[in-house]
């Protein structure tokens, strides 16, 4: 039984948004961390933290329920547990506090003012990921106050430093000192998204898998010489030959469960002569996924670990044979893909033992989330009777979130925001980022429903 219809005041938006008093709220936990410089190398997110704190204990949370701390007084981290009968283990809703950098000058508006413009939210963090740290505030204020009694522990986790990979990432320093704060059956975090083309729905994209890094050393090293007298061992001809040889490579075509789940969706979806090799991918078929990685970079992406040069350094004089030739490889690695695996495959590639191939830092592989079907349908539920039509969609993102820190010290994590935009306009990370006004109102019911869905006492 789905019980809460909610009737919003703007014409034809029925069912869509939560009423006024409760958009109102999201709306302004929304533009106070909006305006809180969160910025991962100049800001700090203790005041995001904070503030986040004072709204909950305003609204009758007790101290005892709240922790503010972190790996560092500027980075601290918000950890809100609102209490459930206990008959199932808690869910733990994450979001980060962190945004990535903006500069007033780069910008058409101050980004660190929260404004509002033609339909959208703009500022820094409008997307990315301040609109999901509101609404998780706001939703669990509001079951709080309508004595919503859910049968598990509902945590918020709004934490430091997921951008930019600094030493102070609060889902690491949670989970190493303090997990039981956080310990959970599964978790829900950015990461999925609803895909807009044309002002039109496409699908509500749920992430249950994601790819991992490994960034790639090349390194030649040569005793050099005068360049007037040249010799054919070069360390800039080893490494361009090495680099020719990537740039002609690519790693087997593949699907696993979360990506076939993803192409047999896609295959309902799209129109025209590539329907067909979307569900023949989904089916295992190598040609169809040669045709569809051709087809695009983004489908490319997710059907094999991808490897590509990003930085070039070398020689040290106009007229000196270079000592030293190096460049950076960026891989993006499917889940299943182990980095010896990878790093073996470039070494056989190259087949020179003048290129010395290291990884740099340690790469951790996330081990996908599985596709649990009470999720699924949950999600699929509560999309649908929003968006009636809208089909939910497993996928695999190319970028790396903190719910690979979750997914490998055992608790599965899914990508899930309801958040509409247009597929071709993703502005994270740029100049200018936005969120439309409607989008943010329909994504913080979409959550408020899900997560209730989640928590209900099943009779
Ligand atoms: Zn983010």
């Amino acid at each position: 039984m789905l019980c809460v219809l909610v009737f919003s005041t703007a014409a034809g938006r029925a069912q869509t948004m939560r009423p006024d008093a409760e958009k109102k709220l999201a709306h302004d936990i929304y533009k106070e961390f909006v305006e809180i410089q969160s910025g991962y190398t100049t800001g700090a997110t203790t005041p995001v933290a904070e503030a986040a704190a004072a709204r909950l204990k305003a609204a009758g949370f007790p101290d005892s329920d709240i922790f503010v701390g972190g790996a560092n007084p500027r980075k601290a981290n918000l950890v809100v547990r609102y209490h459930g009968t206990g008959a199932r283990k808690p869910i733990l809703l994450l979001a980060h506090e962190d945004v990535v950098e903006a500069k007033r000058e780069d910008w058409s508006t101050d980004p660190f003012q929260f404004i509002e413009k033609d339909g959208f939210y703009y500022g820094r963090g409008t997307g990315d990921d301040k609109a999901q740290a509101a609404v998780w505030i706001a939703n669990l204020i509001q079951y709080r106050r309508e004595g919503f009694r859910p049968d598990r522990d509902i945590i918020v986790a709004l934490t430091a430093d997921e951008e930019g990979g600094g030493p102070f990432n609060g889902v690491d320093w949670l989970l190493k000192n303090h997990r039981d704060w956080i310990d959970a059956e599964f978790a829900l975090n950015e990461g999925g998204w609803g895909e807009e083309a044309g002002g039109k729905k496409i699908s509500n994209d749920v992430q249950v898998s994601e790819k991992y890094v490994i960034n790639f050393r090349f390194e030649v090293r040569n005793k050099g010489g005068h360049s007037s007298l040249p010799v054919a061992d070069n360390a800039i001809y080893h490494l361009a030959g090495a680099l020719e040889r990537l740039s002609h490579f690519g790693f087997p075509l593949k699907t696993n469960e979360v990506t076939a789940a993803y192409f047999q969706k896609m295959a309902g979806i799209e129109t025209g002569p590539v329907k067909e090799d979307l569900a023949e991918v989904a089916g295992g078929s190598q040609d169809a996924m040669r045709r569809v990685a051709a087809a695009s970079p983004a489908w490319n992406a997710t059907l094999r670990t991808t490897c590509v040069a990003t930085m070039l350094e070398g020689g040290h004089a106009l007229n000196a044979l270079p000592q030293l030739a190096a460049a950076t490889v960026n891989c993006r690695v499917l889940p299943e893909d182990s980095t010896e695996y990878v790093k073996s495959t470039l070494e056989r590639l190259v087949a020179d033992d003048q290129v010395a191939i290291t990884v740099m830092g340690n790469p951790a592989p996330g081990p996908a989330s599985p596709m649990r079907p009470d999720l699924l349908q949950a999600i699929r539920r509560v999309t649908d009777r929003i968006w009636p039509g809208v089909p939910t969609v497993p996928i695999m993102v190319m970028g790396a979130t903190d719910g690979r820190y979750l997914r490998m010290a055992g608790i599965p994590t899914y990508g899930v925001q309801g958040f509409f935009m247009d597929r071709d306009d993703i502005r994270f990370h740029g100049r200018d980022e936005r969120l439309g006004v409607q989008s943010f109102y329909e994504g913080q019911n979409f959550l408020f429903e899900l997560v209730k869905t989640l928590s209900k006492p099943v009779n």
